[in-house]
């Protein structure tokens, strides 16, 4: 939401009006969280970020991170897939050497994307809705919510079939594990789909999930709303 002169004035008093209030909603909710109530904390930091602040440097930042997961989740999945093409390729050396090449571009590339995603945390101011990102992304099996399942099975991810492979870490040989729905370069999917999705770039997978967060809306059939209870609420 653009932040003009009209809407600033009413943005300022609820700003003046919940900063005193903040500190004992956020030690509200940090508590909540100790005591394994998280579910409650999430709500309480959602309410608390919802009402404070328009969008803003934030929000952008909270924007880019999500799309960064996104992208290391592509790349720790094509990674899985070219390894799975390259046990498949011929026994020609020019062949094997040139898919060894491209394992190790993907395997780059999760790496550079973590180091942006641990960049931008850093810059992340310390409060509700940083908080709640890291709980939720804690949580064991937090991307398994029925929205979230459904997405993936609409889009002919393995959530739609028995296999299970979202719930299983996408990539074995990494050092960290990482969790989530299909997209276009999941191996299992590929081999149901029988074809590889030709993509230039990462964020041209027709299966990723639209996150365009500018507009928190507070109606529960909004996509966006769905969105930002999926990946930052955990609700
Ligand atoms: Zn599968
Ligand atoms: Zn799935
Ligand atoms: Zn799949």
């Amino acid at each position: 939401m653009e932040v003009t002169l009209l809407n600033f004035v009413p943005y300022a008093a609820i700003n003046l009006a919940t900063g005193a209030a903040e500190r004992p909603l956020m030690a509200l909710a940090n508590l909540l969280e100790r005591k394994g109530r998280w579910r409650q904390a999430q709500r309480l930091r959602r309410k608390q970020t919802y009402f404070k602040t328009p969008y803003g440097y934030h929000w952008k930042l909270m924007e880019n991170l999500l799309k960064v997961d996104q992208r290391v989740l592509f790349y720790a999945m094509t990674h899985v897939l070219e390894q799975s093409q390259r046990k498949l390729a011929s026994s020609v050396s020019d062949d094997k050497e040139k898919q060894k090449h491209k394992v190790d571009e993907y395997e780059e590339a999760v790496w550079y994307g973590e180091q942006e995603r641990q960049s931008i945390l850093a810059s992340l101011m310390d409060g509700p809705l940083k908080r709640a990102y890291l709980l939720t992304h804690s949580q064991p099996g937090w991307h398994l919510s029925e929205w979230q399942r459904a997405q993936c099975a609409a889009k002919g991810g393995c959530c739609a079939r028995a296999c299970g492979c979202c719930a299983r870490a996408r990539c074995a040989v990494l050092a960290k594990s990482y969790y989530g729905h299909c997209l276009s370069t999941c191996v299992c999917c590929t081999k149901t789909r029988g074809f590889k999705v030709p993509l230039d770039e990462w964020f041209e997978d027709p299966m990723l999930i639209d996150i365009d967060i500018k507009d928190r809306r507070w109606n529960k059939r909004q996509y966006r709303y769905q969105v930002l209870n999926a990946y930052i609420w955990g609700l």
